[in-house]
């Protein structure tokens, strides 16, 4: 059996961290989820809360902590578009500033630490699909670019301090993905379509929904998360973490719509500006690093996630910013 670890996980009761401490309780191990609770609330960890092995930390990671752990999952940061840009200072110190904090931290310990990093760090790319030795097309100045370039940044620190102070670092680039306990008001197209399908209310098509996503099923991503953490060949990142199926947003909205029964119709809305056109993983790094590959594909997650949002009771969530679902 393994040791049981001491395991800090930043934004732990956010969509994935919330999976990612469900897990690792249930490995048995001493699980620390620290969280400021903006895009989150403490109701999605609420099941976990009676756990021994279980410990929850209101704190914000712009500012030092001093904790003890084995291992740290840095995961701290809006990452839906609507809520990061919502105050775009405040998401540029949450990754640059959380980063050197939990850096710093796991310097001190001598542990080890992995960091949720993005596709956004290739912008709108220009090359098809997106393998790790592409290194982007970001508009530095835009609307995007407070989380963009802040988790480009971040990636920065963490290969200067496994370089320069020899930190154990593990690097992900995650893609799109969804699943149950997606916060309803999160306002990102996954969770929005299946909200507004199951109310019948229009389907909001941002741009002609050509653009294209590539989505990912929660529990795929937690096997990628792991494997990355527990490997032990010295692999360091970055990965990218994705199910390479690719679906442009009008496909996705006439899944979801079968898939519920819905009466919605599609409406348009203006495209958000520097908002990607294509995106799709090269996961060959992935496979031979880590022998990791999703397995679940798109209408089987959706069904797992539409069956979650259908029992939801949406008077129980507050919305964290004003910028979603009206
Ligand atoms: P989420 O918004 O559900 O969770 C983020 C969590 O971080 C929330 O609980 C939020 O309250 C917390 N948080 C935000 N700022 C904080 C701060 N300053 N201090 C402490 N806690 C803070 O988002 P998610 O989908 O679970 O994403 C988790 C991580 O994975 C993020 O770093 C995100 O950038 C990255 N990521 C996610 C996806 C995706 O598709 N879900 C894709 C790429 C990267
Ligand atoms: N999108 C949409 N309608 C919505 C929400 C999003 O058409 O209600 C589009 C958005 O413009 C983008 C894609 O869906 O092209 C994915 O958006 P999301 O916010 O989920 O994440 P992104 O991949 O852009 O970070």
């Amino acid at each position: 059996m393994e040791p049981v670890k001491r395991i800090l996980i930043t934004g732990g009761a956010g969509f994935i961290g919330s999976h990612l401490s469900g897990h690792l309780v249930a490995e048995g191990h001493d699980v620390i989820c620290l969280d400021n609770f903006f895009t989150s609330q403490k109701s999605n960890i609420a099941h976990l809360l009676p756990c021994p092995n279980f410990e929850l930390v209101r704190h914000d990671v712009i500012d030092p902590i001093q904790l003890e752990v084995d291992e740290v999952y840095n995961l701290a940061c809006p990452a839906s578009p609507v809520h990061y840009q919502h105050n775009p200072i405040k998401t540029g110190k949450t990754s640059v500033m959380g980063a050197i904090n939990m850096l710093g931290l796991t310097k001190r310990v001598g542990g080890r630490i992995l960091h949720a990093s993005t596709s956004e760090v290739y912008g709108d790319p220009d090359v098809h699909p997106q393998s790790e030795d592409y290194r982007g097309n970001v508009n530095p100045i835009g609307l995007r670019s407070c989380y963009d370039e802040g988790k480009r940044f971040a990636e920065t620190l963490f290969f200067d301090y496994h370089r320069m102070h020899g930190v154990d670092i593990r690097v992900v680039r995650i893609f799109n993905t969804y699943g149950p306990q997606m916060h309803p008001y999160d306002g990102r197209v996954v969770s929005n379509f299946i909200l507004q399908a199951l109310a019948d209310e229009d389907i909001t098509i941002y741009g002609d929904g050509s653009q294209t996503r590539s989505f990912g099923y929660i529990d795929d991503l937690i096997a990628g998360l792991l494997a990355m953490m527990n490997n032990e060949n010295g692999f360091v990142g970055p990965v990218n973490l994705g199910n390479p199926g690719e679906f442009t947003i009008l496909e996705l909205a006439e899944l979801v719509i079968e898939m519920t029964n819905s009466k919605s119709k599609l409406v348009t809305q203006p495209l958000p500006s520097d908002d990607p056109t294509q995106r799709k993983p090269d996961i060959t790094v992935a496979k031979e690093q880590l022998g990791w590959e999703p397995k679940i594909e798109l209408r089987e997650g959706l069904k797992k996630t539409i069956a979650y949002f259908s029992k939801l009771d949406l008077s129980q969530f507050r919305r964290p910013t004003e910028n979603t679902l009206k």
